[in-house]
């Protein structure tokens, strides 16, 4: 039986630790600000954008909402991410996706300071992350990181094969596990034989968004298996990408969904801000 990874009582302790730094930086009279911009009414956007707003007002980041009509045009969203960029008060933007089909996002996204860059999207940001610098990670890649940090899985020498190749997910994950020097393949809707990569691999890490495509034959005995995916059934009931039930037996280590990775991704956007914060006032 695996280890499960708990990013719930992970995400819980970050966050915990996160409201002490922000207390500190309050001593001083600094008030970490997440400015969220969100174009149109995608539901699943604003369920996400009101738990972030949840987050910052537990540890005590101010939060700020900029609500656009779907008609937006790029010009004005532009100007407005000009205007926050300017904005002393605000350390983090963040441009919720996805934008309305007439938007180009990732002109959008050149345009966000790289200093405040809390999704780790600007080109400045994934250019720093190839390169191995110090820079705004993804939330969702760096919640990853963070876990097998806490779970101490040293990740040098390891076959990581990550299935998937998003620009939030699995395209950062391949320099955030290169960067830890573990050997990397990254896996996708194109690659044949998949299961002769997934059963190689010491550390699996599956962002496709398919319910339990992952089955027990396609993991090596003893793999470490983080299932970034969520996929809502009819019935409401949230799953991963693995078929967690049977996996778990094989793994030596295992994400659950939900209680996984994704409470790792909104602890993580709350360290970029606090991040954020601190190097714009250089402490
Ligand atoms: P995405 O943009 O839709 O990308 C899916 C990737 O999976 C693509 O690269 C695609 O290949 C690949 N793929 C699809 N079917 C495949 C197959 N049969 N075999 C191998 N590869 C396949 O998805 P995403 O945004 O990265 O999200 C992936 C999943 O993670 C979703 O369930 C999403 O809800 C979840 N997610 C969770 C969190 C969190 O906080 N836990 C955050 C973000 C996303 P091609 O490139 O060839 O099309």
């Amino acid at each position: 039986m695996a280890v499960i990874i708990d990013g719930k009582e992970l995400a819980k302790k970050i966050r915990e630790n996160l409201k002490i730094e922000c207390e500190k930086l309050k001593k001083e009279e600094i008030v970490p600000k997440l400015a969220v911009i969100m174009v149109g009414d995608n539901p699943a956007s604003k369920v996400y954008v009101k738990n972030k707003s949840k987050a910052c007002k537990e540890i005590g980041i101010e939060y700020e909402e900029y609500l656009l009509s779907k008609e937006t045009k790029q010009k004005e969203l532009i100007n407005l991410i000009k205007k926050l960029n300017e904005d002393k008060t605000v350390n983090g933007i963040l441009l919720q996706s996805p934008l309305p089909s007439h938007l180009d996002i990732n002109k959008a996204f050149k345009e966000i300071d790289y200093r405040k860059d809390v999704d780790g999207f600007t080109p400045v940001s994934t250019g720093k992350l190839t390169i191995g610098e110090d820079t705004f990670i993804s939330c969702t890649p760096l919640g990853v990181i963070k876990m097998f940090e806490e779970y101490n899985i040293d990740l040098a020498g390891k076959s990581v094969v990550i299935l998937g190749r998003s620009n939030i997910v699995g395209k950062p994950l391949i320099h955030c596990c290169l960067n830890k020097n573990a050997t990397v393949t990254v896996c996708h809707s194109k690659t044949k034989d998949l299961k002769e990569y997934t059963k190689r691999a010491d550390i699996l890490i599956v962002a496709i968004g398919k319910s339990k495509f992952v089955t027990e034959d396609m993991v090596k005995e003893g793999a470490v298996v983080i299932d970034v995916g969520i996929n809502r059934g009819k019935d409401g009931k949230l799953t991963g990408d693995v078929d967690f039930e049977n996996v778990e037996k094989k793994a030596s280590y295992i994400t659950p969904v939900p209680g996984g990775v994704g409470p790792m991704t909104i602890a993580m956007l709350m360290n970029n801000v606090i991040k954020a914060t601190k190097e714009q006032n250089e402490i």
